[in-house]
């Protein structure tokens, strides 16, 4: 099984490991489709099997905590609120707890959110939107749109 791991760098590696009655006999590592590699692509270290600090982005917590943070959270990443809680085992299969990871962003997964955060994000993408979209027509010599709220556009329709 390949498993990604994050070395003492910082730089995420995918690690492939053979056990032997739970004691690590070989691992392989392989990097954006190389196999094999024997340095670090990150930091140019030679690679062990002992290197992995903590594999993934994201830390081990328990699983209360876990549950919370899955129904409760956003990702800090994508926004995205679809989680997945994965037992979190260190290389030589030692638990360590359980993971809260984004299934959009997965190993990349750095964090999460509140839901007031999202929407405070949203709130201001929007308003850079707008603003752009009337420099973009200033600048083309073009009438810019008419923005309408919802009241507006449904009094418009004869509600
Ligand atoms: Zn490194
Ligand atoms: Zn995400």
């Amino acid at each position: 099984m390949i498993q990604v791991y994050r070395h003492y760098c910082g730089q995420l590696v995918q690690v492939e490991v053979f056990q032997s009655h739970d004691e690590v006999i070989a691992a392989f590592f392989h990097y954006d489709n190389q196999d094999d590699i024997s340095k670090c692509p990150g930091c140019d270290e030679d690679l062990d099997i002992d290197f992995c600090g903590s594999p993934w982005l994201v830390e081990p917590m328990t699983d209360e905590a876990a549950r919370y943070t899955a129904t409760n959270k956003f990702c800090s990443n994508c926004w995205g609120s679809d989680f997945e809680i994965i037992p979190a085992k260190d290389i030589h299969g030692e638990f360590l707890g359980v993971r809260v990871v984004c299934k959009t962003c997965k190993e990349e997964t750095l964090g999460y959110v509140s839901e007031q955060f999202v929407r405070n994000q949203k709130a201001d993408d929007y308003i850079h939107w707008r603003t752009d979209i009337a420099s973009i027509s200033q600048a083309l010599g073009v009438e810019p749109p008419v923005f309408r709220t919802e009241k507006q556009s449904l009094s418009e329709l004869g509600f």
